[in-house]
């Protein structure tokens, strides 16, 4: 990275599914916990498919992380010797969290975000879109799609191992629901 004259910036790690996002940042937290910086990760409450205080990677990797329940709750909990604010699942935060990391970042912390760019439609999710225009430093990653071992920057949604609908409900109750990285050309979003 180049010489700064001032600390604090954003990072954005994003990418579909799968694509390395979580190993990527807790590769960065640990470099950064090397360089003796003083590090707080933070995660929505929302996202608790494996453990609600830690950031963990499909391959088993995890880093100790506070839950938080909106984006105004990060900036009451930053301490203030506080010099890296990691945070995953960017994608479910509230719209705030734009202004939290801009806040942050013209305070001298290093802010790292993580999270999908892309919903399963294939749309911009949430303030993703808002957090790549502001990152000084953005990282797409890509997953390997399961259909033609192409880079996959979409993430399939799959209800009882079929594509599911545009407008099927987030939660489908009683259904086995499940996602995979797909490339642009594999990607299936029936009705
Ligand atoms: P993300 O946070 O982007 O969902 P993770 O860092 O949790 O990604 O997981 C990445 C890991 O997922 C890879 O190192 C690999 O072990 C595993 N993996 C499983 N399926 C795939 C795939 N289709 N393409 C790439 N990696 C995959
Ligand atoms: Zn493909």
């Amino acid at each position: 990275m180049m010489y700064y004259k001032h600390d604090g910036w954003i990072e954005f790690i994003c990418g579909s599914m799968f694509s390395g996002k979580s190993e990527e940042l807790i590769r960065r937290i640990k470099r950064a916990n090397y360089a003796k910086q003083k590090v707080q990760v933070f995660k929505p409450v929302i996202d608790d498919r494996y453990s609600e205080s830690a950031v963990v990677s499909h391959n088993g990797n995890q880093t100790e992380a506070e839950p938080v329940h909106n984006s105004y709750e990060i900036l009451q909990k930053v301490l203030p010797d506080t010099n890296v604010v990691a945070i995953d699942e960017i994608q479910f935060f509230d719209h705030g969290i734009v202004q939290v990391c801009d806040e942050l970042a013209n305070k001298g912390i290093r802010v790292i975000c993580a999270g999908l760019d892309l919903d399963f439609r294939g749309k911009p999710f949430g303030p993703s879109p808002l957090i790549l225009a502001k990152a000084e430093f953005v990282t797409k990653l890509q997953a390997i799609c399961v259909k033609c071992g192409g880079p996959a920057s979409r993430t399939q949604r799959l209800i009882d191992g079929k594509p599911a609908n545009y407008n099927d409900p987030v939660i489908k109750v009683g259904a086995s629901e499940s996602y995979e990285a797909r490339c642009r050309h594999c990607h299936e979003i029936p009705g």
